[in-house]
């Protein structure tokens, strides 16, 4: 479904993701995960296709990204860590404005959109102005957003950040059930049970490279983790857990009196 063939963005003379190779099949939840600066975001833009690669292929769906973006970008649908929502819409104005942008409108587009409102129980909100929104709300409406268009893939950056339990449960099992239906989900979390729970496959990311990639057992063997090891364990294992002993022994002794 999606295919990155030797992706490499430099910002000036810093090279963020330096040759990046994945694949990730239809009917899967992929994991993307990665340390600070890693290069996760970068790497998300690029597919959203909001940044261009300085190198490198992708693929979507078989449309590249670069030579046919509106193929490429018309099965996709895009939650971003850091969104902009038009604060003086109201939620059903924006849910009707970026399904025109898509090209769907009437009746059809307007039952869709009322019908994500009401699982994200926003349909008595649906009229208020955005700014009026808490933090979890416009994290909601955006993910309703971004499925308006019926995406064959949806590109999540952090999706859990402010949403309270019941909605990041009921966002887990909306992404368990898109996939179910045959989507796919490219998914980028700091949340490493979240990752570990819901994920078929995971690429683990450092400086701009894959260092770890695979189902949880395969991550396991390849980190040379205990059987039962969890990401927690293999993610520090592989990001240089030691470096962070090193941090802790410094603090230990900067906050010793
Ligand atoms: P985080 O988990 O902190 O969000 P990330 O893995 O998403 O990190 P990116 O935001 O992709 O990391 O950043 C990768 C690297 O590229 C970082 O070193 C960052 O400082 C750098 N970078 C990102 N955007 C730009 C930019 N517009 N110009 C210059 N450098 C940038």
């Amino acid at each position: 479904m999606l295919e990155l063939r030797g992706v490499v963005k430099r910002y000036g003379d810093f090279t963020a993701v330096k040759g990046l190779d994945l694949r990730v099949e239809r009917g899967e939840i992929f994991g993307f995960l990665g340390p600070n600066g890693a290069g996760k975001t970068t790497t998300i833009r690029m597919v959203a296709g909001v940044l261009r690669p300085t190198e490198g292929t992708l693929l979507l769906g078989g449309d590249d990204l670069v030579a046919d973006p509106a193929a490429a970008k018309a099965r996709l649908g895009y939650i971003p860590d850091r969104p902009y929502l038009y604060e003086k819409l109201s939620g059903g104005e924006f849910l009707r404005f970026v399904a025109g942008l898509w090209g769907k409108d009437g009746p059809e587009a307007e039952a869709r959109g009322d019908r994500l409102l009401e699982l994200f129980k926003l349909t008595e909100w649906k009229d208020e102005l955005i700014e009026s929104y808490s933090h979890g709300m416009r994290q909601k409406l955006l993910i309703s957003s971004a499925l308006i268009h019926q995406p064959e893939m949806i590109l999540v950056d952090e999706p859990m950040v402010g949403l309270d339990p019941r909605a990041a449960r009921l966002l887990k099992d909306l992404m368990r059930a898109f996939v179910e239906e045959g989507g796919t989900i490219f998914l980028s979390t700091h949340t490493l049970e979240v990752a570990e729970a819901l994920c078929d496959r995971i690429a683990i990311i450092s400086q701009g490279e894959v260092i770890a990639q695979g189902t949880m057992d395969e991550l396991r063997s390849q980190s040379e983790a205990a059987g039962g090891a969890h990401l927690e364990e293999i993610f520090l294992k592989v990001t240089g857990g030691d470096a962070m002993q090193h941090v802790i022994a410094g603090l230990r002794e900067a906050i010793q009196r």
